[in-house]
């Protein structure tokens, strides 16, 4: 009697493992699938999580990602996976369960990163976001009215936070260690009109400022903030938006290419060995993958984008259907977009090594414009602020490797506005501080 297959086994129940499980029953694949996720839900949409869930327009529990195609698949949920034996081809989860699997795909994504413990990170109200139940403890906290929430770090996720709670009338202080918020995601040229919208929505933002520790009263609430310029912020509810690391823990002792940084693939999304040999069986998508991207010389990067995790679990499935002598290299353009102050911001491309900045239409004064990043003499990226028109024609351009900047002679824009990007110098740079591109060299 030959024994049943193990079939594939989908460890991360989120956003990349169910687009990814998907992707393979829409290929044909037609044994058994296993999706196996930390979390005790099905999988959820994290985006509206620092919007529409935080300002009370949508519930936590309301985010579930829509199913869209039949998957007939085994869930184990509310257990992670602990540990991976390749030789026996099997998983450990928490419950002390084995899992054998033919092939694996890894879709762990990323983890908030905590506050310390020994500097408060473990008084009541300080919270990080990112699951469902952060953002339902998060919203309850809100609701109970904070006289003042100190959001700590000016990224994508401080600035959303930030930008929410003004909607609901609370008292907001972000400090971020940079000039001005999302620095080192999109430059302080852009940083600089965010950090104008924060001021005139009423937020205080405190420039070039670190939390050194919090401190507590006698119930051990969170009562106040100690800074780097030795001053203090009082504050009963604090987030702290300190960027992401990826969920790699439980790869330990894998014996492969795994950091918090990510889990390192090659360009068709085969997870690398300890030695740098593609490991056939084994693929990653999403948040936790890096990858050499072709577009950008194919230097390893990660990104903590939604239309990454969806692409690239869609393409690594293919590859994980398809003949050894037929993986193809996933080629994608980076984007993603964050709504706060009222205003869609949109990139495409990545920033990183940005050397020049053009605002090829609208202006930066009225705040609705789009800008390019060039480095050495190419189009890099584009984004857009309140402007998204044109952001696809310049996305094709940068995809073809266009000069910088790509298009100037628009009908509708005269003249073109050049500035300096305003990236800090890397060894400034603070930890990520929120969801923008990790670029590893
Ligand atoms: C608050 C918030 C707002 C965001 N807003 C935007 C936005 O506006 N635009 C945008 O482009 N992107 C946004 N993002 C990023 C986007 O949501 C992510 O890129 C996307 O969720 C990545 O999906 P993923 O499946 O790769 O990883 P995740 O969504 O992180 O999912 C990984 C899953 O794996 C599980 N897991 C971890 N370890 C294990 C283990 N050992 N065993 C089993 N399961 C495990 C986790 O619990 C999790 O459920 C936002 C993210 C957050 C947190």
């Amino acid at each position: 009697m030959t024994p049943e297959p193990a079939g594939i086994v989908v460890v991360g129940a989120s956003l990349a493992g169910l687009r990814g499980a998907e992707a393979l029953r829409r290929r044909g694949y037609a044994g058994p699938l296993t999706l196996v996720g930390a979390e005790p839900h099905r999988p959820y949409d994290r985006p509206p999580l620092s919007k529409h869930v935080l300002v009370g327009e949508l519930e936590a529990d309301a985010t579930r990602l829509p199913e869209l195609a039949p998957l007939h698949a085994r869930w184990r949920l509310g257990s992670p996976a602990i540990a991976l034996d390749r030789s026996a081809r099997a998983l450990r989860l928490a419950d002390g369960t084995a899992l054998a699997y033919d092939k694996l795909l890894i879709a762990t994504g990323a983890e908030a990163r905590a506050w310390p413990a020994e500097t408060g990170g473990r008084l009541s109200g300080v919270f990080t976001l990112r699951g469902r139940d952060d953002a339902a403890a998060l919203r309850a906290a809100v609701q109970a009215r904070p006289r003042r929430v100190l959001v700590v770090g000016g990224g994508l996720i401080g600035c959303e936070t930030a930008s929410c709670l003004r909607d609901l009338g609370l008292a907001v202080t972000l400090v971020d260690p940079h000039s001005t918020p999302l620095a080192a995601a999109l430059g302080t040229f852009v940083g600089g009109v965010v950090a104008e919208c924060l001021r005139d929505v009423g937020a205080e933002f405190r420039p070039g400022t670190m939390v050194r520790a919090f401190e507590g009263d006698a119930a051990g609430r969170v009562a106040r903030a100690r800074l780097s310029d030795g001053g203090t912020i009082e504050t009963d509810l604090v987030i702290a938006a300190l960027g992401a690391t990826r969920a790699t823990g439980w790869l330990q002792g894998a014996g492969l290419r795994a950091d918090p940084g990510g889990v390192t693939c090659d360009a068709a999304c085969r997870v690398l060995d300890a030695d740098g040999a593609p490991c056939p069986d084994i693929y990653a998508a999403g948040d936790v993958a890096r990858w050499p991207i072709p577009l950008y010389g194919n230097r390893l990067v990660s990104v903590e984008h939604w239309g990454n995790a969806v692409e690239q679990a869609g393409h690594a499935a293919r590859n994980m259907v398809a003949p050894p002598d037929d993986q193809r290299p996933y080629q994608h353009m980076p984007a993603f977009w964050s709504s706060q102050f009222g205003i869609n911001i949109k990139l495409a491309g990545l920033t990183a090594g940005a050397d020049a900045l053009a605002v090829v239409q609208g202006t930066r004064a009225s705040r609705r414009f789009l800008a390019v990043y060039g480095r050495n003499g190419r189009s890099i990226a584009a984004l857009s602020f309140d402007q998204a028109r044109w952001l696809p024609a310049y996305a094709q351009a940068i995809t073809a490797g266009s000069a910088f900047p790509p298009i100037v002679d628009a009908t509708d824009q005269p003249r073109i506005e050049t500035a300096a990007p305003g990236f800090p110098p890397p060894r400034a740079a603070a930890p990520a501080p929120s969801r923008s591109e990790t670029v590893h060299a």
